[in-house]
C-alpha cells in the first residue's frame, strides 16, 4: 500500500497549479541528460535526479523552453525573461517534498516559464 507522508504532496505545476506527469527521459535528442516534460500552461520542467546538477538541469530546462535554441537559452535572465521554481521531488513516489528544504540525495524539479513580452 502506498501512503503519502504528511510532508509530501501530489506534484503540481507551481505556475498554474495543474497536476503534472512524471518527467521522462527523451530519446532522439542528443545532449539531453535529464528527464523532462512540459506543462499545458507552457512551463517546462526538468528532473535533476541527484539534486547536484543544478546548473546543467537549469540550462536544459531553458533550452527546452526555447525549443532547443541554446543560444537564446543562454541569453535569458532570470526574473526578466523567465521565472524559475525549484521543487524538492521524490522520483520514486512521484511526490513533492514539502517544507521547502532539500534533502541530500533527493531529486529536484526545475520549473521554467518564459515571461511573455509583448
Ligand atoms: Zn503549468
Amino acid at each position: 500500500m502506498r501512503r503519502k507522508t504528511f510532508d509530501q504532496s501530489t506534484p503540481f505545476c507551481p505556475f498554474c497549479r495543474a497536476g503534472i506527469v512524471k518527467p521522462r527521459k527523451r530519446t532522439g535528442i542528443p545532449l539531453r541528460h535529464f528527464p523532462c516534460a512540459t506543462c499545458r500552461c507552457g512551463a517546462v520542467y526538468v528532473s535533476d535526479l541527484t539534486g547536484k546538477n543544478g546548473g546543467e538541469a537549469l540550462l536544459e530546462s531553458l533550452a527546452l523552453a526555447c525549443n532547443e535554441n541554446e543560444e537564446q537559452a543562454w541569453s535569458l535572465t532570470e526574473g526578466e525573461d523567465y521565472v524559475l521554481r525549484i521543487m524538492s521531488y521524490d522520483t520514486r513516489k512521484h511526490l513533492f517534498n514539502k517544507r521547502g528544504h532539500f534533502k541530500d540525495g533527493m531529486a529536484r524539479l526545475y520549473f521554467v516559464k518564459l515571461t511573455s513580452r509583448d
